[in-house]
């Protein structure tokens, strides 16, 4: 049966486009290890991982058994009241590869979500301390957080939906983004404007919301791990929670299992998603401290105000055991740091270009900073042209490959960007 792509086209919401002169979209009918399967029978290398998701490639058989047994158990049940084992196992596994000082896990239902219940969490609990004054939020310029709307207003003010939502929107604070770059020396600094921040206003402020390292779909970039240590010292001389959103950086895509691990801090409440099934089913988790835990349940609600139905979905608790479980295994760490070598060799000529502005790569992902915006449909095509999925957005081509990429695949992916820059 073939794709019917006019329906598509004519009914369908596809994200981020138009619904009268959408982005073409091309029919992928199966994946496998690191390729996508189209219609036609081409095949394409995934320079995406789904959005940083599928770690571990497609069709892995340790996830496809996972998920397959959980089937013939049940495919879901709701979590008010119950409880079944694939989430008890989970939430154990989280607790074990986060910092000792995160004890309490909230399943949530996608990354946006996640980050909601992560401010939920630090407004309540500020309210069960008794500091009903502490409702304001801080976070950085070129940040990205999700597409609800407690999480477009941390999202970068200007460069994203945030503008065109702004009066909807509860104001709250934003600090320059941080230009301390991941592998220069570190300027001394650099923290200034939060700490004249927090002098001011601390009384009132909640919590920091930050991307620990990397700030992902607000521009790639990648920033020193001091900065971030700075932030976590500044958020207890002040009193104020720190929110990691690491549903990107989570997992080893830095090259660390968590980004926060390069600044040797934990936050108050930290935010995971995307690799947490491993790619194959939406959900994330908010962890959060014995202390928070605390506040949030002696808070006049008397508990966290959020309840989704599909909370704790036993599939996608299955799948993310298995997912957890590789990760554990330990691979990922020989994977990701030959990726970053390679990157780095088969990227740098791109820097030649009088398009790019800049090539950066850390851990699994690799950036090419453009000077001008690109043409997304156009670049598309040369990249499946060239039997690769690649998806630039503005002014960024970027590959995030899944950890179990080969050699001659990251090869391909980074010639076709070569040719896509140098021609
Ligand atoms: N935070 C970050 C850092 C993200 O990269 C994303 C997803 N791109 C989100 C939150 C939102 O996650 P989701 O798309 O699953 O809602």
């Amino acid at each position: 049966m073939s794709i019917d792509l006019a329906f598509d086209r004519e009914h369908i919401w596809h994200p981020y486009t138009s619904m009268i002169d959408p982005l073409p979209v091309y029919p992928v009918v199966a994946a496998e290890g690191c390729e996508l399967i189209l219609e036609n029978g081409q095949r394409l290398v995934d320079g995406t991982a789904s959005w940083w998701s599928a770690v571990h490639g497609y069709r892995h058989p340790v996830l496809d058994q996972a998920l397959t047994e959980q089937l013939s158990q049940m495919a879901h049940v709701m979590f008010g009241g119950i409880t079944h084992p694939q989430a008890v196992t989970l939430c154990k596994q989280l607790l074990a590869i986060t910092p000792a000082s995160l004890t309490k896990v909230f399943l949530a239902d996608s990354g946006s979500i996640a980050v909601e219940v992560a401010i939920k969490m630090a407004l309540q609990y500020w309210q069960g301390m008794g500091n009903t004054d502490k409702t304001e939020l801080i976070s950085l310029r070129k940040g990205y957080h999700g597409d609800t709307f407690a999480a477009m207003a941390v999202c970068d003010p200007v460069d994203s939906m945030h503008s065109m939502f702004a009066r909807l929107l509860p104001k709250h604070h934003f600090l320059p983004a941080p230009t301390c770059s991941y592998d220069q020396e570190y300027p001394a600094h650099s923290t200034a404007p939060l700490r004249q921040l927090l002098e001011q206003r601390h009384s009132k402020i909640a919590a920091l919301l930050l991307e620990p390292i990397v700030q992902g779909y607000g521009g790639m970039r990648f920033y020193h791990p001091s900065y971030l240590a700075e932030c976590r010292a500044l958020c207890d001389e002040f009193d104020v929670l720190l929110i990691a959103d690491e549903i990107a950086t989570g997992f080893g895509r830095t090259g660390s299992l968590f980004a926060c691990e390069k600044a040797t801090i934990a936050a108050d409440i930290l935010c995971l998603g995307k690799a947490l099934t491993g790619g194959y089913l939406t959900m994330a988790a908010t962890l959060c401290t014995d202390q928070v835990a605390l506040g949030v349940s002696q808070s006049e609600a008397g508990g966290l105000m959020h309840g989704p139905t599909f909370m704790a979905n036993p599939l996608a608790c299955a799948v993310a055991n298995a997912s957890v479980g590789l990760i554990q295994a330990g691979h990922w760490q020989q994977q990701v740091p030959a990726i970053e070598a390679q990157l780095r060799a088969e990227l740098a000529a791109c820097q030649a270009s009088p398009l790019v502005k800049e090539v950066r790569v850390l851990g699994a992902i690799g950036v090419l900073e453009m000077h001008q915006s690109v043409d997304v449909a156009k670049l598309q095509q040369h990249f499946v042209g060239d039997g690769v999925w690649i998806r630039p957005f503005n002014r960024l081509i970027y590959l995030m490959p899944p950890f179990i990429i080969s050699p001659e695949q990251i090869s391909r992916l980074c010639w076709s960007m070569r040719r896509a820059v140098l021609g």
